[in-house]
């Protein structure tokens, strides 16, 4: 049994089976989800279907509905904060942050004013370029912010007019589904359709012929098979893929005054952000005081069961993942490298890993060169900046990176040196709604928020009126 049901045409839909969810900070089955059956998803989408002829045809009922829903997330942070931290296993204090953080994208794209954009009007034509909608949105979302990332798809689709059947990743599926029910008080049945399941699910859904759209976040491996399946009927796609985020460090940087902000750009979340920090080039001067400051920010941090208050890292959010970080640390270990902090997991149950300091790594090395995703850190030496960029683009990623220097400007011009879409300069992981974002290289296609987002869930149409 489940106390948890998808929303399927706005009604409550148990699964004809269920599947277990694990609570990360014990490595146990706590909860059951509804398994949605090829059946319920032809309804849900059939459902999305239906609801997009009304819902596309009025702009003002839309953006009440994005502000109640908002309102709502407000209101339901403190219900939803709990579940997301059992699942994933954040502290609860960031669940409530990711929670009241959906409401703010919500709020956001309610209010999202796009110009009209009329090119030419004269004796001769009218020219206007009008945005449409597409029709049904799939959308499917990973494990480690399932709320914020279900209303950076929610939101600006709704908001464009059209419909959505959204799908949670299996680990992370309980407070997505709560969202679904919240939202089914604010929105007409059928507009947005939550369904629970495997990868099979996702799998169903980017090769359904109803989606028009797939709007995708997770993996690169992933985001492949999902751009293969839109392919033969030509869906298009947002793909929101991994990356491998370089911070550069410059010459002139103290490191005891950027430490704190560079660490928490690289564990936030455990470690489990997509633009996370994953490597730190630091020139060879510096280098002994930074990896000791960063050392010094990983002993203070406090790693534990995310309901117990003033823990500040929960666990790694599930077995994979947790033994993928493992595996990697190991292969940076027996390569040479030095544990500084870390470099195993927290003895006992759950896949709680301590913060992980790596001295003396070498590009060519598993942690430098692939995605980690997860509370351990490369820092690398460097001599020269030029070849040190060289090193940070030599990637198929390129979600985000950062450079830090005492001088902002310096910091600014060398930033935008890195082959990537978004370029920090003594920041990291500053995001929000009204700023694109996306990746180049195999970190994606497309970008979310902002207006960009929003036109990513629309095409073009031309509306040319002769006058003669
Ligand atoms: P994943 O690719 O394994 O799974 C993501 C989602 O895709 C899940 O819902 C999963 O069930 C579904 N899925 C799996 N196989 C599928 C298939 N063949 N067809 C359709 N759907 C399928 O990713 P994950 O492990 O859940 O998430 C971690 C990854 O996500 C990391 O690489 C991270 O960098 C990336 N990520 C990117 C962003 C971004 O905005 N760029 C944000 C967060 C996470």
């Amino acid at each position: 049994m489940t106390g948890y049901s998808m929303t399927i045409d706005g009604s409550a839909v148990l699964g004809g089976a269920t599947f277990g969810v694990v609570n990360p900070a014990t490595g146990e089955v706590f909860e059951q989800a509804p398994e949605c059956s090829r059946e319920q998803l032809d309804g849900a989408m059939e459902s999305a279907h239906k609801a997009y002829r009304d819902w596309r045809s009025d702009e003002a009922a839309r953006r009440r509905a994005l502000h109640a829903a908002g309102d709502a997330l407000f209101a339901a942070a403190g219900d939803l904060a709990p579940v997301l931290t059992s699942e994933q296993g954040k502290p609860l204090s960031d669940a409530n942050m990711e929670a009241f953080g959906a409401g703010v994208w919500f709020k956001y794209f309610a209010d999202l004013e796009v110009p009209r954009e009329v090119i030419q009007d004269d004796d001769n034509a009218f020219v206007e370029v009008l945005r449409r909608p597409l029709g049904v949105v799939a959308a499917i979302t990973p494990w480690n912010y399932p709320l914020i990332l279900a209303s950076w798809k929610i939101a600006p689709a709704l908001l464009a007019g059209n419909t959505m059947v959204l799908k949670p990743s299996p680990y992370t599926p309980l407070a997505t589904l709560k969202l679904g029910e919240l939202l089914a008080g604010v929105l007409p049945p059928g507009v947005l359709n939550v369904v629970s399941g495997g990868d099979d699910l996702g799998q169903w859904m980017t090769s359904h012929p109803t989606p028009r759209k797939i709007s995708f976040t997770g993996s690169v491996a992933t985001g492949k098979h999902v751009a293969a399946s839109a392919a033969p009927d030509l869906k298009r796609v947002t793909l929101e893929l991994g990356g491998n985020d370089p911070a550069i460090l410059l010459d002139d940087v103290d490191p005891a005054a950027i430490a704190s902000k560079l660490f928490w750009g690289a564990f936030q979340n455990n470690g489990q952000v997509c633009s996370a920090i994953k490597r730190v080039y630091v020139p060879e001067a510096l280098y002994d005081d930074v990896v000791e400051a960063l050392a010094e920010q990983a002993r203070a941090v406090k790693v534990g069961d995310g309901t117990v208050e003033g823990n500040q890292l929960g666990p790694i959010n599930n077995r994979p993942q947790f033994e993928r970080v493992s595996e990697l640390v190991a292969d940076a270990l027996a390569g040479g490298a030095r544990a500084v902090t870390g470099g195993k997991a927290v003895d006992g149950p759950g896949y709680f890993y301590e913060p992980t300091i790596l001295a003396g790594s070498t590009d060519g090395t598993r942690i430098v060169d692939e995605e980690q995703f997860g509370p351990a850190l490369p820092v690398i030496a460097y001599r020269d900046l030029d070849d040190a960029l060289e090193r940070a683009n030599a990637t198929h990623f390129g979600l985000s990176g950062s450079v830090w220097s005492a001088d902002g400007d310096r910091a600014a011009e060398v930033a935008t040196r890195l082959e990537c879409g978004t370029a920090w300069a003594n920041t990291h992981l500053a995001l929000q709604p009204n700023q694109p974002f996306g990746g180049s290289k195999w970190s994606g296609i497309g970008v979310e928020n902002g207006p960009w987002g929003y036109y990513g869930f629309t095409e073009l149409q031309v509306l040319h009126r002769a006058k003669q």
